[in-house]
């Protein structure tokens, strides 16, 4: 938890968002300013500013978000016309929030070439 992370105010309910899953290790909300029809982001309920902050404790964490992100995408109905998942970290890849998240996007056909 830290106090001046956005995402850590969100997975505590101290800030509004509209959330589509939590359990113990994950917490999933809609992206305010979206991107595609879904656009949700799964982030893990502990703090990590990113994957440079990685450790082997958190495999199992960084594990359930993929699971948790395609049960997501079967409950969006997304899962079999196809979705992307994106992590960005650092400046280059545009990473403007350092509590590490997981982009689901879909329901449109993708416009935007991965680099
Ligand atoms: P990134 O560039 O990977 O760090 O993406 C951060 C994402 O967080 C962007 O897509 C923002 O639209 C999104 N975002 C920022 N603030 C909020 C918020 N309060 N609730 C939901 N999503 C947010
Ligand atoms: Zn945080």
């Amino acid at each position: 938890m830290s106090n001046e992370c956005l995402f850590c105010k969100i997975i505590g309910g101290d800030l509004p968002s509209e959330i589509v899953y939590r359990d113990d290790q994950v917490t999933a909300f809609r992206d305010i300013n979206p991107v595609a029809p879904t656009h949700i982001l799964i982030v893990p309920n502990k703090h990590i500013a990113s994957t440079n902050e990685l450790s082997p404790e958190d495999e199992t964490t960084i594990g359930h978000l993929f699971t948790t992100a395609k049960n997501l995408a079967t409950q969006e109905g997304i899962a079999q016309s196809g979705y992307r998942l994106i992590i960005n970290t650092g400046p280059d890849a545009g990473q403007i929030i350092f509590h590490l998240h997981l982009h689901l996007l879909g329901g449109q056909r993708m416009r935007h070439p991965m680099g």
